[in-house]
């Protein structure tokens, strides 16, 4: 608007100025130049910022270029430059090249130890509240004596992680053959369980991998699933408050956090999960099943 006002004086005042400089009475064609080159430059540079910019931004960016046409003109470059400044981090940084990043904004909440007749419930209630999906890397035994829990992690949107037949720390070390049986074990518990879940990812206990667990595991179709954020929650001199301001402190955009719906330290876990799940959702984290 203002820009229209502006360029109609100065148009008018050029007019005005023609008029007595030349002593001609214009036509019109100078009083129609003086408006209408301003309105088509105007909706021109209106019309073609917006169709710029999608390529470009992710819509933070679109409310400040467009008015100004001289920034635009001067210095496209930074602009372009600006958006891919966030190299994408390996997504799989942990222990063996196994993963510890969702590899998207999304942050991926995991459960191990389980499934717990006692604390998956309430864990499965308070993800349901919330409409938060998470991920389970649950022991086979465990499946086997508490189907009815892996069906209703399952049921809930959750998704499925394998975490051995019975927590062996040294599964890494034993035999391909050994290895191999003990995770079909451990599927097959599911399967029976949840008839077609897929378990896509494996998760080695204690984080103790080695090269042989990662390949036999990906052999099967498994995925090896680390973390980047572990509040030592199974550890029972970690209190409730411990877990939930490191995990609040330590979780960003794209971390995968390790907790423990099984182990021995649960009710701490599970006081510290809903202030974790409230702190989230203010900052407004998508919470994904890997
Ligand atoms: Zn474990």
């Amino acid at each position: 608007m203002r820009r229209y006002k502006v360029g109609f004086g100065v148009g008018v005042g050029f007019t005005v100025l023609m008029v007595l400089l030349a002593g001609i009475w214009p036509n019109g064609d100078t009083g129609d130049r003086g408006t209408a080159e301003v309105e088509p430059s105007t909706s021109t540079s209106m019309a073609g910022a917006p169709a710029a910019e999608p390529t470009l931004g992710e819509g933070t960016a679109s409310p400040s270029p467009e008015p100004s046409p001289t920034e635009r003109a001067t210095e496209p470059e930074p602009e372009v430059t600006a958006e891919p400044d966030e190299p994408a981090r390996d997504v799989h940084g942990g222990p063996m090249g196994t993963r510890d990043r969702t590899g998207t904004d999304g942050i991926a909440l995991t459960f191990d130890d389980g499934p717990d007749p006692n604390w998956t419930p309430r864990v499965l209630s308070a993800l349901r509240e919330r409409g938060v999906k998470a991920t389970f890397c649950v022991i086979g035994a465990y499946a086997e004596t508490n189907p009815d829990l892996i069906a209703d992690i399952v049921h809930d949107g959750h998704t499925m992680c394998s975490h051995t037949w019975f927590h062996e720390l040294d599964l890494g070390q034993w035999s391909d053959e050994e290895i191999r049986a003990n995770l079909q074990r451990t599927n097959d518990a599911i399967e029976k369980a949840a008839p077609g879940t897929a378990v896509e990812y494996f998760r080695h206990p204690g984080g103790q991998w080695t090269d042989r667990a990662v390949r036999v595991a990906a052999d099967m179709g498994m995925e090896s699933l680390h973390w980047d954020v572990d509040p030592w929650d199974w550890d029972q001199s970690s209190g409730k408050a411990h877990i939930r301001d490191h995990v609040i402190d330590n979780t960003e955009p794209g971390s995968i956090v390790l907790l423990h719906d099984g182990a021995s330290n649960q009710q701490n876990m599970y006081g510290a999960l809903g202030p974790i799940l409230d702190e989230f959702e203010r900052r407004e984290y998508a919470l994904i099943a890997l």
